[in-house]
């Protein structure tokens, strides 16, 4: 039987030299760089690109994908005790080469991609040396992608797509946009749509707007609106068949939202970890904050929620590995998915209370991660969809009762069981030993 709670030796001397390396190499880098994901800048350039070959060197580069990628083959299970670490930084998931949307990107390249594709960017990509785009979301509506209207049309051996997208992210710095289009306009809607490769230089794609979002602090947002007018593109960059783009987005979806909660758990730890040392260290009305009865409380629940949380994430991590089967741990992931923001905001927001005026400042990250929270719950899904999703999962394959009550209401029951034990009760009573 194999169940257990502790890391094997070799992996733990791994993670410790990576909590070593975030603490001692990223986290300063984190202060002096605006984005990670910018290979434009050449001050992240400077910074960021020593540490990747160090994390090369050490065989811990891209440690999602598998060996024939390059990867190490970590798993999820491995790669989610990783992830914690990278967690409490921004720049670290760029620095292991394991960032969204990028991973995410590179696991539909290598599924479904041309030789000539994988080529011109799943190489570039893996190796660092380019970003890429999501680009799915429309400005009308995102949770419901069956209401997407965004063309495709096969003109010849070229798609030719019109269309507008929302939140398409890092847009302004990608090599490559991955594209959701209507192909299929007469088919069922989950079978209407397919996935493209669009080269972010073709002409007919329009930046209409870069937009920035509350937490965090651009010069220029990246989160971009897209225009496609006419953006003509070669037949090959279709990414799978025609219709099934609701198939290849599972490719990365499953994995971006369980790698987002790997780290979250690193980001929750680390405000808990600032919450207690502030609670020792501040005194008010002759005692230390740790002492008041309701701090404690905020300390006692954060630490339950995250160690919650954690589990709950190892566990699919673990299940993923098992079955190597995204759509079955579809529940267990919208699980991690939904309990992800509140965890964070519940934590970020007790460690701003506790650290009082001090906490809600910019000279702390509270409010940022307050932010966090609420881009969590809905990027990659809102919330509501992957509560719905998880509900409807649990609720299949259970069967209604007859009758007017359930017949686990406790009468029935012990009716059921005198009847059952009627013998023995009957001979205790005989014997004049009332069990009641
Ligand atoms: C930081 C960030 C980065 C993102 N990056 C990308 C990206 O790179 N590429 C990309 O394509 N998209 C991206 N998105 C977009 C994201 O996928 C969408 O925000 C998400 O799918 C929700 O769509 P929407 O914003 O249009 O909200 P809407 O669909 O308008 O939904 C608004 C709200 O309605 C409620 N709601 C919706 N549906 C239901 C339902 N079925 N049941 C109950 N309530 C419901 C929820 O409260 C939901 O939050 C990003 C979003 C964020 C916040």
């Amino acid at each position: 039987m194999s169940w257990g709670f502790e890391n094997d030796p070799e992996l733990q001397e791994e993670l410790d030299w990576v909590e070593e390396f975030v603490r001692d190499e990223i986290e300063p880098v984190d202060q002096v760089i605006e984005h990670a994901w910018n290979p434009r800048d050449p001050v992240r350039n400077a910074l960021i690109k020593p540490l990747q070959q160090r994390v090369r060197e050490r065989k811990l580069w891209a440690a999602h994908l598998g060996p024939e990628l390059g990867g190490p083959g970590y798993g999820q299970l491995r790669l989610a005790l990783l992830n914690e670490k990278l967690g409490r930084t921004h720049s670290g998931p760029v620095v292991f080469g394991c960032q969204a949307p990028d991973s995410g990107n590179a696991e539909i390249l290598a599924h479904y991609g041309t030789d000539h594709l994988k080529k011109t960017y799943l190489e570039p990509l893996i190796e660092g040396e380019i970003v890429s785009c999501f680009s799915m979301t429309e400005p009308h509506g995102g949770s419901d992608p069956t209401g997407f209207r965004t063309t495709a049309v096969l003109d010849g051996d070229e798609w030719v797509i019109n269309g507008e997208k929302w939140f398409s992210s890092h847009a302004l710095w990608a090599e490559f946009l991955i594209v959701m289009a209507v192909t299929e306009p007469d088919a069922p809607a989950h079978k209407s749509m397919s996935m493209f490769v669009v080269p972010a230089d073709t002409p007919g794609i329009e930046r209409v707007r870069d937009v920035s979002v509350w937490g965090h602090d651009e010069p220029v947002g990246s989160h971009n609106h897209l225009r496609y007018t006419d953006v003509r593109i070669p037949a090959e960059n279709l990414l799978g068949e025609r219709g099934q783009a609701f198939a290849v987005a599972q490719t990365r979806l499953g994995g971006g939202r369980i790698h987002h909660a790997m780290r979250t758990v690193g980001l929750v730890q680390s405000a808990f970890e600032m919450m207690t040392r502030r609670a020792v260290s501040r005194t008010t009305k002759g005692s230390r904050l740790a002492d008041k009865q309701l701090v404690q409380e905020m300390i006692a629940d954060s630490w339950i929620q995250i160690e919650q949380f954690r589990l709950l994430v190892l566990r699919t991590a673990w299940r993923i590995d098992r079955y190597n089967d995204y759509r079955r741990v579809r529940a267990d992931i919208s699980a991690v998915k939904a309990a992800m923001p509140k965890v964070l905001l519940d934590v970020a927001g007790r460690a701003i209370q506790i650290h009082g005026s001090l906490g809600i400042s910019k000279e702390l990250p509270f409010g940022k991660w307050v932010m966090e929270s609420f881009h969590m719950g809905l990027a990659d899904g809102a919330t509501e969809v992957h509560k719905v999703n998880l509900a409807q999962f649990l609720l299949r394959g259970t069967e209604p009762d007859d009758g007017l009550f359930p017949p686990y209401i406790l009468p029935t029951r012990r009716a059921e069981a005198q009847a059952r034990f009627a013998e023995i009760l009957s001979a205790a009573a005989d014997d004049g030993d009332d069990p009641a």
